[in-house]
């Protein structure tokens, strides 16, 4: 037997998350079985341990939409027992069960070898969150940064924190915009180079243009943040748009489109093909200094999970919470 975060649904439509202890027969099939060592808390796993039950497929449900450890055993040839595993996407911890449990089972394709240089702590330190950030700065090199600061909106939260660190060590200046102003300190620490109260943006002019602020943005607030954004970039700049933690609404208009040819690019950690997620993990593991990682990172337990859920949703967690399984 071993330990895992449950969340149920009863009769009435009410869900309730607690600690209780499962066995290996109860975890759903799969080719790989996992010996969880940690998992972090993201914004949807926030969703998905509060009222209502947020994105959850099925009942009883094990939350945890990212996880690291070390392969138990594996029906598929492509792992075997004692490899180094990080797992992001693919539904787990919403259609599938999750990484908050001691062991989890999944399919071998949703998995990833730990790239050289993270351990399975310093993978979740990172996380969904962390992997997304890097999809999006990917996303933006692909259609180049243009000279001038890098925004980053959400900045003190987990996408913001790592998006800032990896900008700021690829040599870009980086603008954070946060709502905090206690947590500057915090995002200096990361490397930004300037610091935008959150207001600045969203109680600017609301003309669909505005001066040329911004070499390249990578948006974790979506809704009146992202719409006052895409009026400020350079000439032939993009937007890595990757959350909604503002809204999802988008009350923009074509016009930085059509005259200053700004791109949005849309940003899926989910789905992302195996080559991809290689790529990625490989350059986090070269991009990010582990030491900044080090510096976001708050530790927690299984019993700390429903807290941290109702946290994160209220936009109140720094950087990234890693969730010792086992501790
Ligand atoms: P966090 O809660 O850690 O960070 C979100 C940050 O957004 C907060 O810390 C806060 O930053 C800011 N914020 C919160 N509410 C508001 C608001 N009403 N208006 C303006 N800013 C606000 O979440 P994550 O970083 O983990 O995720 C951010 C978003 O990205 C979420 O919507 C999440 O679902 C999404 N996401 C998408 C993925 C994808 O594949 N596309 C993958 C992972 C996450 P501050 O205090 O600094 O202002």
């Amino acid at each position: 037997m071993f330990n895992a975060l449950v969340v149920n649904k009863n009769d009435e439509g009410k869900t309730s998350a607690a600690v209780q202890e499962i066995g290996l027969d109860d975890l759903p099939d799969g080719d790989v079985t996992v010996a969880v060592e940690y998992s972090t808390v993201n914004y949807k796993d926030g969703l998905c341990i509060g009222p209502g039950g947020g994105l959850v497929r099925n009942y009883p449900h094990v939350p945890g939409i990212d996880f690291a450890g070390t392969v138990e055993a594996s029906d598929d040839p492509r792992y075997k027992a004692g490899d180094k595993v990080v797992l992001t996407g693919w539904r787990v911890g919403e259609a599938y069960w999750g990484g908050y449990a001691q062991k989890a089972r999944v399919k071998a394709d949703w998995l990833v070898p730990l790239p050289d240089g993270l351990d399975a702590r310093q993978a979740m330190a990172v996380g969904t969150a962390g992997f997304t950030a890097m999809l999006a700065v990917m996303a933006l090199e692909d259609l180049g940064i243009k000279d001038g600061p890098v925004l980053v909106t959400g900045a003190a939260g987990g996408v913001g924190s790592v998006a800032t660190a990896i900008l700021a060590n690829l040599g870009h200046q980086v603008a954070a915009v946060t709502g905090r102003p206690e947590t500057a300190e915090y995002l200096t620490s990361l490397g930004a180079t300037q610091i935008v109260a959150r207001e600045e943006i969203n109680e600017t002019t609301k003309r669909p243009l505005e001066a040329e602020a911004w070499g390249g943005c990578v948006d974790a607030v979506g809704g009146d943040m992202l719409a006052r954004v895409l009026g400020q970039m350079q000439y032939g700049a993009s937007v890595s748009a990757v959350g909604l933690a503002g809204g999802a609404g988008l009350p923009a208009t074509v016009i930085p489109f059509l005259l200053r040819g700004v791109n949005l690019l849309g940003i899926d950690s989910v789905m992302q093909p195996y080559d991809n997620r290689v790529r990625a993990w490989q350059r986090i593991a070269k991009d990010l200094p582990m030491d900044k990682l080090d510096a976001m990172v708050q530790p927690a337990t299984l019993s700390d999970l429903p807290q941290l859920g109702r946290d994160i949703l209220k936009g109140q967690v720094k950087g990234r919470v890693v969730v010792d399984v086992n501790a």
